[in-house]
């Protein structure tokens, strides 16, 4: 069974020489020398007592060794758990207890945090940005990889925590190789292609998307610390590929020096973990010339659906068709009563990148999952008249105000079109009558400061009476966490006594 493992190891055998990683500043790093990085880091973590199954967890800044310890830990049977930069002291401390790793590799500034830590139980590693860290003491070098099954673990992936505490999703072997085989099938990537590689690699959208089918196509990546408008601008003509995250191409579009004759080189923009406002996809192929390809997915299943890369539109505001082999239904979420497109419901996905369940929550995963195997994403959407599906919102964002359902998106979307208005979030928040009323929590277009009036006077024509807004607020942002999600739950806190 050729895991995501194997098909790097292919590749570095076909093209040793071929520079795998492209830094900025200018060396490159051959697929070779990341077996040799990979072989060194398994010797290792087997020296610290890893053993098929053990957990090796992550908190460090991004590197190739980084990419290099995930390899590592995958060979020789290990589950790989990268953790969020940003976590601190009491978040770490529950990732830490909840997933209880063998071994921890922590950035050599944050070792003071970690040390500790270590006991009989856990060896704490560092790795820094520089070739640095203990983690590549030693010269051992391993070459066995250990044999796995498609249903073995070979990862746990903590999710953002949008809409609640993060929850570890175990993914299988199979999970990561057969969204990989499809993706780039899908997206038609080969060993041609360079991407620009500007995520984090703690969240799936960088590692098991962009790293996954970098290594399993044997391409190679432009390898960015962070998001950097100009650096990615510079890199375009040596590039083929960007994959990012809504914010990414709001951020590339105020860039002056972001134009056509700057991505003739290109062939795909990617968009992904958040929706990309369809006005920013119109804006972007009215600079460029390309139409952004919006896809879905999410950590407990990869990706879902994609719009075409190629035999169809790639549709504003909609996130595309299933991937081969993955089924995706539309469903009302009290009774599991598929729905006719058109309707809006609970998306339920099955297929064989649906993760295997949450770590150690296993009445959470029951839950979640129906009896003939779909999965509940906790997503709403429809199926548009072309078969493409359109997220609406997540059900934790429904707002119910007397009985009624108010999806936040279509009165989002009538506020966004205000020449006033820059972005809006709508939340629902505690109401002594409604049980719930709605808010409108509006960013100005710069320079512009809309009036409440005049915002709800532009929208009432095109919305039922109950659907109203009763506050409108305005802020400079909205809170986003690293991927570009917007935090609604830290908007509701926010405003939750308006009302009550
Ligand atoms: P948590 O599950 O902890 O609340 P989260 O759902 O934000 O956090 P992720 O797994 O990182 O954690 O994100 C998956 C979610 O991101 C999806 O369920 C969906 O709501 C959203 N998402 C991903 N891609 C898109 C997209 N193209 N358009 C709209 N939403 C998207
Ligand atoms: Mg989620």
């Amino acid at each position: 069974f050729p895991t995501i493992y194997h098909s790097f190891a292919e590749q570095a055998e076909r093209q040793p020489d071929k520079a795998l990683f492209e830094l900025p500043d200018g060396r490159g790093i051959t697929y070779r020398e990341t077996v040799r990085t990979v072989q060194r880091i398994a010797a290792r973590l087997t020296a610290d007592g890893v053993t098929p199954g053990d957990r090796v967890a992550m908190q460090v800044e991004k590197s190739p060794e980084a990419i290099a310890l995930y390899l590592a830990t995958l060979q020789i049977g290990g589950v790989f758990l990268p953790l969020n930069t940003a976590y601190t002291g009491a978040e770490m401390d529950y990732f830490l207890r909840d997933a209880r790793p063998r071994v921890l590799v922590c950035s050599p500034e944050r070792l003071a945090d970690h040390a500790h830590r270590a006991g009989t139980e856990l060896v704490v590693e560092t790795l820094g940005t520089a070739g640095d860290g203990t983690l590549l003491e030693g010269d051992g070098r391993l070459e066995q990889v250990h044999d796995v099954s498609a249903d073995d673990p070979a990862a746990i992936l903590y999710t953002s925590g949008t809409t609640g505490r993060s929850k570890g999703a175990v993914l299988s072997h199979g999970n990561l190789a057969s969204n990989c085989r499809a993706l780039l099938e899908a997206w038609e990537f080969t060993a041609e292609d360079r991407l620009i590689h500007a995520l984090p690699i703690f969240h799936i959208h960088g590692l098991f998307v962009a790293a996954n089918m970098t290594l399993a196509a044997g391409a190679s990546m432009h390898y960015l610390p962070k998001f950097d408008a100009g650096a990615i601008i510079d890199l375009l003509p040596r590039a083929t590929v960007l994959m990012g995250v809504p914010t990414f191409y709001t951020r590339l579009l105020r860039n002056e020096r972001f134009t056509r004759e700057a991505c003739a080189s290109m062939r795909l923009f990617v968009s992904g973990s958040a929706p990309l406002l369809a006005s920013d996809h119109e804006a972007f192929e009215a600079r460029t010339g390309h139409a952004i390809l919006e896809r879905y997915g999410m950590t407990e299943t990869g990706m879902n659906t994609t719009n075409p890369y190629d035999g169809g539109p790639r549709k504003p505001g909609t996130v595309g068709k299933p991937l081969p082999g993955t089924e995706i239904r539309v469903v009302d979420g009290e009774t599991g009563r598929e729905l006719p497109d058109g309707e809006i419901g609970s998306i339920e996905v099955r297929g064989p990148n649906v993760f295997t369940g949450y770590w150690q929550l296993p009445e959470k995963t029951a839950a979640e999952f129906r009896a003939d195997g779909f999965f509940i994403t906790g997503d709403l959407g429809r199926v548009d008249e072309d078969g493409y599906l359109c997220i609406v919102g997540r059900d934790k964002d429904l707002v119910i105000s007397g009985g009624y359902n108010i999806y936040p998106k279509e009165i989002e979307e009538l506020l966004d079109a205000h020449p006033e208005v820059l972005e809006s979030a709508v939340i629902g928040v505690p109401h002594p009558d409604f049980g719930e009323t709605v808010v409108a929590v509006v960013v100005p277009a710069p320079g512009k400061q809309p009036r409440a009036e005049e915002l709800l006077d532009f929208i009432a024509g095109d919305l039922a009476r109950f659907k109203h807004p009763r506050a409108v607020r305005t802020v400079e942002a909205l809170p986003r966490n690293v991927m570009g999600k917007v935090q609604k739950a830290e908007l509701r806190k926010r405003y939750s006594d308006l009302f009550v």
